[in-house]
């Protein structure tokens, strides 16, 4: 089934926190204070979205699925 996945590149990421703040079902920092994808469809689209835009340096990635 054709889908997304929601990827964070732990080596860009730099712990800003932004995502988990505005997309809390989906990521949090882990206890290096880099973010970790906790649920792929926790959070709406949008939400989601937003988390990707806010993210300062572009850590966050969607991965369309074949
Ligand atoms: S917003 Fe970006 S840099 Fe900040 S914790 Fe999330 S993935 Fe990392």
């Amino acid at each position: 089934m054709a889908g997304r996945r929601i990827v964070v590149d732990r080596e860009v990421c730099i712990g800003a926190g932004t995502c988990a703040r505005l997309a809390r079902a989906t990521f949090a920092l882990d206890e290096q204070d880099i973010a970790i994808v906790v649920s792929q469809n926790g959070d709406d689209e949008a939400t989601v979205a937003a988390a990707v835009r806010s993210c300062p340096s572009g850590a966050i990635l969607i991965v369309e699925d074949e």
